[in-house]
């Protein structure tokens, strides 16, 4: 059977850049905090910069439950559209603005999109230098989008000491999907994702990842960016989403993902191939 996953949440601004739309993250979030209230589960939940600093009393609000807080970059640009020298400058203010508002140190940070590449791997030496203890932004498999073939499955630390928890994967080959989060858990039939659960389980250390719009229905359709043509499937899936969190958090939740650091030491050291810098 697989392992308990811990409970993650991309915390972003999903309206179309420029749009005068009411924002819909806060609805969904303080929905998800009762839900996990009422199972006593604690995760890790990355909040976009930006967001933060517009909305600090929902960031103290989550890290009220019990949650861990990390950073889900400063904007939600993926890496593969900046400099290393905006990585970091990027890293550093997300870090600062997240650490006064909760009065603590943060450890964690997401990447947008699973955008930690190949050839965007030396960001994880700049995390490192920016004083992260851990990143969680692989996607160890080939993907439309974004992914790490040859990344493991488990967590384990980049070179430079950094920990990792990749994205979980399941399936054959090079057929691997990350099946425990956003539109693959809302898409897949659940008698899909209950086989790799019993014949492919994820790794220890491995995690459920969404978003607000993952359990927001009513919200009309536009063409998102960053996804592109495969956009329309964003919108699969949602009113059944909360359900299927329920399946898989029935035997409970690992905690965040900072008290399982431990986990990437057992994974050891991934050497990525050769890369020149962010972008
Ligand atoms: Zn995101």
């Amino acid at each position: 059977m697989a392992p308990p996953l811990t409970f993650t949440f991309d915390l972003e601004d999903h309206r179309p850049a420029g749009e005068p739309w009411p924002e819909r993250f806060t609805e969904p979030t303080l929905r998800i905090l009762e839900w996990l209230e009422e199972r006593s589960i604690r995760g890790t939940f990355f909040v976009v910069g930006t967001l933060a600093q517009d909305h600090p009393q929902l960031v103290r609000r989550i890290a009220g439950h019990g949650h861990e807080v990390g950073l889900h970059h400063w904007t939600h640009t993926q890496l593969t559209e900046m400099t290393p020298a905006q990585f970091r400058v990027d890293v550093d203010r997300g870090k600062r603005v997240l650490e006064d508002i909760l009065g603590e140190e943060v450890a964690g940070y997401r990447a947008p999109t699973a955008s930690l590449v190949p050839r965007t791997a030396a960001a994880a030496d700049l995390l490192a230098e920016a004083g992260y203890q851990y990143s969680s932004s692989v996607l160890p498999a080939h993907n439309p989008l974004f992914g790490f073939p040859g990344a493991p499955n488990e967590p384990f630390r980049w070179p430079c000491g950094l920990a990792e928890f990749p994205l979980a994967v399941a399936g054959f080959g090079p057929a691997k999907v990350p099946v425990t989060g956003g539109t693959y858990l809302r898409a897949l039939p659940w008698p899909v994702v209950a086989a790799f659960r019993r014949f492919q389980p994820w790794a220890p250390g491995n995690s459920v990842y969404f978003h607000p719009y993952d359990i927001d229905p009513d919200e009309p359709f536009w063409w998102v960016d960053d996804a592109g043509r495969l956009a329309p499937i964003l919108w699969i899936g949602r009113r059944g989403m909360l359900g299927r969190l329920d399946r898989l958090f029935a035997d409970g939740g690992a905690p965040p993902l900072r008290e399982r650091m431990h986990l990437a030491d057992r994974g050891g050291v991934f050497h990525p191939p050769a890369t020149v810098g962010v972008a």
